[in-house]
């Protein structure tokens, strides 16, 4: 019985070997800690663009990806918007690889302006800001990559009236004419945007105005890990930050679920009041991140 129940385990522990990973095998992402960067971000709200919150905001996540080892700026422009010029901050942190080619990981982290004092923005844009400072942690963990990695804030994505030229999307637009001006578009792997992916009853819906390679790569490494029923493809386009990005001739996709509601169908969480940490969860939190951290593995 003694010698049963040794061999019991020791045929487990053999299982486990062989069969079993930890999480940390499986994915170094950690959801808790996206959750944790996405609660930090929203303690300051709202933050819109050309606000006092807004600079305090970026100065936050300048602080969070210099601990994490990377080398950082503020972008600090000045650009014409419906409501007068306004200063806008871009965030950005590069983490070097072994070529120079580039992988570019983005969220926006300004609020909707003018909805109340309350909007938090926990989904748009907390979840995706916090998703993308964990996964400048792990990358920061095992790099040298083969890709050198640039990791943006976008001020300003969100518009005061309508989008055009002068009103929204203003820190992406800046990002990808600087990155076209310098002749570094050529160099651009892919851009990957994340956009609300904290939702709990999560369900990403790629836009159609994406490039068609990034969305395999995408769908593919959803599948890998189990959860491509999660991922799908939108029936139409969106104008998000990675846009500016196509225009210039660079890769882009957008990770977006842009159903955030009460009920399937209804978007009522979205730029409401009601866009608070408890509609969002780790568990979506997770499966964003460890898609998107083997997507970018894959790229290398
Ligand atoms: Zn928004």
């Amino acid at each position: 019985m003694l010698r049963f129940f040794g061999m019991s385990i020791g045929w487990m522990a053999g299982m486990f070997l062989f069969t079993g990973c930890t999480p940390e095998e499986f994915s170094p992402f950690d959801g808790a800690r996206a959750f944790s960067e996405t609660e930090a971000l929203v303690q300051i709200s709202p933050r819109d663009a050309g606000t006092a919150n807004g600079r305090i905001a970026a100065i936050h996540l300048e602080t969070r990806l210099k601990a994490l080892g990377y080398k950082t700026v503020i972008d600090t422009f000045l650009e014409k918007t419906p409501a007068g010029e306004l200063f806008f901050s871009n965030v950005l942190g590069r983490l070097p690889g072994k070529t120079d080619r580039l992988i570019i990981l983005a969220s926006h982290f300004d609020t909707k302006a003018g909805i109340s004092d309350d909007f938090q923005g926990a989904n748009d844009s907390g979840s995706s800001s916090g998703v993308l400072l964990e996964l400048a942690r792990v990358l920061a963990q095992r790099a040298p990559y083969e890709t050198e990695f640039l990791v943006a804030f976008f001020d300003g994505e969100e518009c005061a009236t309508k989008y055009g030229p002068t009103d929204g999307l203003h820190g992406s637009r800046h990002l990808a004419q600087k990155i076209a001006t310098g002749g570094g578009a050529d160099k651009v792997e892919a851009m990957i945007l994340l956009d609300m992916v904290g939702d709990k009853d999560l369900n990403i819906t790629t836009p159609r105005n994406c490039t068609q390679e990034l969305v395999l790569e995408l769908f593919s490494a959803a599948k890998s890990i189990g959860v491509r029923p999660k991922f799908s493809l939108a029936k139409g386009s969106i104008l998000d930050d990675h846009v500016p990005f196509l225009l210039a001739g660079m890769p882009a996709i957008d990770v977006i679920d842009f159903e955030y509601g009460s009920e399937p169908g209804l978007n009522d969480y979205w730029h409401t009041t009601n866009d608070t940490m408890d509609k969002i969860s780790v568990e979506s939190l997770q499966i964003v991140g460890d898609v998107v951290f083997r997507m970018v593995e894959n790229l290398q």
